[in-house]
């Protein structure tokens, strides 16, 4: 195994940790922490990440986020304004003022907003997977500018266009798998 230390470096600058372990202790671990309530984001590989969203996506927790799949016109909006390919499932929250439903599109534009458009980008373009645990970021309506709280948690499970998990469900502790 190649350890590549000066990535390890600039993430230890940036105030990360990097964590190298094996499969099973990582989704172990990740599960872990989602039920304790941490806020971590996981990079891990693509079979690893499959891995965690089975144990954790149930059936009970899909019906209880009330996690959709992507309508084909939130696919088609979000490649025509962003042009980035999305799929899988994600629930609408509906904002307390306005109404206006906040979902991918909406994720994504708040993304761009607050972190850039290349960030936003790169982040779906990762070779791996991306496993966000207990984000701390509130969404905003992206119409009436108000954060939308009281209406249940956002929640997502994207994938690529060949059907690969990307990302899914903050970003205090980064931890990078090399293997
Ligand atoms: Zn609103």
């Amino acid at each position: 195994m190649e350890v590549n230390f000066s990535a390890i470096e600039s993430l230890l600058d940036q105030g990360k940790a990097v964590v190298s372990s094996d499969d099973a202790s990582t989704i172990e671990w990740a599960l872990n922490a989602t039920r304790e309530g941490r806020t971590a984001t996981l990079y891990v590989s693509k079979p690893v990440l499959q891995a965690i969203l089975q144990r954790y996506w149930t059936p009970k927790r899909v019906e209880f986020a009330g996690l959709r799949p992507i309508s084909d016109d939130e696919i088609a909006r979000v490649r025509s304004d962003f042009k980035i390919d999305i799929g899988g499932y994600a629930n609408s929250l509906e904002c307390p003022r306005c109404k206006h439903p906040y979902s991918t599109y909406d994720f994504i534009q708040q993304g761009i907003k607050e972190h850039g458009e290349e960030a936003v980008r790169s982040t779906f373009s990762f070779k791996g997977g991306v496993f966000q645990i207990n984000p701390r970021q509130a969404p905003v309506c992206q119409r009436c500018g108000l954060i939308i709280i009281g209406v249940g948690f956002y929640s997502y499970l994207y994938n690529g266009p060949d059907g690969r998990p990307e990302y899914a469900c903050g970003a205090v502790i980064v931890i990078v798998i090399f293997d």
